[in-house]
């Protein structure tokens, strides 16, 4: 059982970037084909950017055309958690991180093989830990 990081606002807000504490605390969306990692093919390990949980792995990241980092896994299935989310007139499942809590994407049953998934994340969420 993952140990749960509770913060107040304040607390992160002095420790996340105003786009990180906007998406990880806010539930907000950075604009499509503007992010980090929207591209990124680079090998290596991605990061939960608010507490460092190891959340995604570059061996399952994919081009969906969607605009954002896609992933058709996530390296465990405790590392996040699901939520039914009903914002914005659409019925979507939400992701979060497991340990902090902190909204991350959403999860799509439209992505490839052997899943059938595809977790879109926002990049602001994600911090690249290179292998290279
Ligand atoms: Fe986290």
């Amino acid at each position: 059982m993952t140990e749960k990081i509770r913060k107040s606002d304040e607390e992160w807000g002095r420790e996340l970037t105003p786009e990180q504490f906007r998406v990880l605390r806010k539930k907000g969306t950075e604009p499509p084909f503007t992010g980090e990692y929207d591209h990124t093919t680079t090998p290596g390990a991605y990061y939960c950017a608010g507490c460092g949980a190891e959340l995604f792995s570059s061996e399952a990241k994919y081009d969906s055309g969607c605009g954002w980092p896609a992933f058709y896994k996530v390296v465990n299935g405790n590392v996040v958690e699901e939520h039914e989310d009903v914002s914005f007139g659409m019925r979507r499942v939400e992701v979060t991180c497991a340990r902090c809590g902190g909204h991350l994407g959403h999860v799509f049953p439209d992505g490839p093989q052997p899943t059938g998934m595809r977790y879109c994340i926002n990049s602001a969420a994600l911090k690249l830990e290179s292998r290279e």
